[in-house]
């Protein structure tokens, strides 16, 4: 990556402002996955000085400040709590201490990687994105928006619910990426279902979900056929770490083990 000009924002609105100037200026937060990429960056807007390097708890849910490293994450008690310490399991996977203590959980958003391990519990935590112009959407509805994001992206918000949670990384070593992960939560009767690094992003398997969601008790037929729906209805795909059936099975398997894993902690 080639930097021009640099910019250390004083505010959100500061951030936003010189961002939106120009398609080719772009924030910078760790910077570990754009000092990777091949592009020129001719503004880079530097968003450290801000006060967005947080973990907070409200009544209802656990704020983290966009800028806040990976590391920080790992060591929450608050992010621990929720969904039986899914995201916690997840980012500590990521590299080691080093790299976690770069890179930030608003770039692992932003960056909409399709190996990420961040995205996949996040979106089964039903997460919310606070941006300083759209103001508060959905993970789901940002990972529905195409296109670069113009926008300054200032926390997420993770509710807390009395829900638990599952969450598979297979990688070929502990530092290598997902060939696979897989998420799965359920709140209050209500289950979600995610898969990630297919090879592309995170998505919910609405199929399954629907089938899970609409029985009053699950049984072990039921899970069978949840994960035979995940095999059928999300998209896979083959890439140097895996072929598609490799995925599929690791889907068939890493489902039910999830499903059956949080049918059993919730009752
Ligand atoms: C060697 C290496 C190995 C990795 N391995 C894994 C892994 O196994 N699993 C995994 O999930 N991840 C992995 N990652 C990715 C890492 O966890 C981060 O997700 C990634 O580095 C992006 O975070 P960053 O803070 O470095 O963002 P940056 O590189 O600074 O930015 C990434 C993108 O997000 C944009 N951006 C950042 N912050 C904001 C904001 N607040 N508002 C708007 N836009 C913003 C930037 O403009 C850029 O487009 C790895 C990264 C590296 C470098």
């Amino acid at each position: 990556m080639k930097i021009s000009n640099y910019h250390k924002a004083n505010s959100l609105q500061d951030a936003y402002e010189v961002l939106t100037e120009s398609r080719n200026h772009a924030i910078i937060a760790g910077g570990g996955w754009l000092k990777l990429s091949s592009r020129t960056v001719e503004k880079a807007v530097d968003l450290s000085d801000l006060p967005l390097d947080y973990v907070n708890e409200t009544e209802n849910a656990v704020e983290i400040g966009s800028m806040t490293p990976l590391q920080k994450i790992v060591e929450s008690e608050s992010v621990k709590s929720l969904c039986k310490g899914m995201l916690t399991q997840a980012v500590a996977q990521i590299m080691g201490v080093s790299l976690r203590n770069l890179v930030t959980i608003g770039g692992s958003v932003v960056g909409k990687f399709g190996f990420s391990d961040v995205l996949t519990p996040l979106l089964a935590m039903e997460a919310k994105l606070v941006f300083y112009k759209q103001g508060e959407i959905t993970l789901t509805e940002f990972m529905a928006q195409r296109g670069r994001t113009d926008d300054v992206l200032e926390k997420i918000v993770l509710p807390k619910t009395k829900g638990t949670g599952y969450f598979k990384k297979v990688a070929k070593t502990p530092l290598d990426f997902s060939i696979l992960n897989l998420a799965v939560a359920v709140s209050d009767g209500h289950y979600k279902i995610v898969v990630g690094s297919r090879p592309s992003v995170a998505t919910l398997c609405e199929e399954a979900m629907d089938y899970v969601n609409g029985k009053k008790t699950l049984s072990d037929d039921d899970v069978e056929k949840a994960a035979t729906l995940v095999c059928e209805n999300v998209k896979f795909g083959q890439n140097p770490r895996a072929s598609e059936e490799y995925r599929k099975e690791l889907a068939y398997v890493y489902t039910k083990r999830g499903l059956k894993e949080v049918r059993d902690c919730e009752s």
